[in-house]
């Protein structure tokens, strides 16, 4: 019987992201079979894989806006061989970065005291809720990036072009028809 091949493990995040970039990577449709014969989910929100396992490719979407975001990007540091910031949140902060322009106090006030329709208003405090960062930063100020995938969202054709190189053990590179920032 042949020997089964070694699945090339791959674990996601979404940090502070909208899921759209996986959503991206989904699009890659039909194109998706193939690619789940060479590659296998670790931790992500496609699976149920509560922590990292040591991986070959960690895929990080959105930057980071609150405690728990830097620990689960240092989780996914401490284990993925190799990390890719996907898409404009990761690489910059993305839109979440505009509130850059304001102090963190005023955006609570904003949502939990003064905005429209807010009833009993109090900004949360339980100590389950992790602490917003006063800025949102993008995740290489807090941890090395390998790779940098960009787009808002980057597009399926990405995703495919960037993982196909690396499964054939090249350097990741993306045609320039392929780089948006969009
Ligand atoms: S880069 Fe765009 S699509 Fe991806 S998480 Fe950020 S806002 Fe969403």
């Amino acid at each position: 019987m042949s020997e089964a091949i070694k699945k090339v493990r791959v674990a996601t995040v979404s940090l502070a992201g909208c899921f759209g970039c996986h959503m991206s990577f989904l699009d890659m449709d039909e194109r998706l079979v193939p690619l789940m014969e060479r590659i296998e989910f670790n931790r992500s929100p496609l699976t149920d894989i509560k922590h990292c396992d040591p991986c070959d490719i960690g895929l990080i979407e959105g930057g980071l806006c609150n405690s728990e975001n830097v620990e689960v990007l240092r989780e996914f540091r401490d284990n993925c061989r190799i990390l890719i910031a996907v898409g404009a949140c990761a690489i910059n902060g993305g839109i979440p970065a505009m509130r850059n322009q304001f102090e963190l106090r005023d955006c609570l006030a904003e949502s939990y005291l003064d905005g429209i329709g807010v009833e009993n208003p109090q900004i949360p405090n339980d100590v389950e809720l992790p602490l917003m960062l006063d800025k949102v930063h993008p995740v290489h100020e807090a941890v090395k990036i390998d790779y940098f995938l960009p787009g808002c969202p980057p597009s399926a054709d990405e995703f495919l072009k960037i993982i196909g190189d690396l499964l054939e053990g090249k350097q990741p590179s993306l045609p320039q028809n392929l780089v948006h920032y969009d």
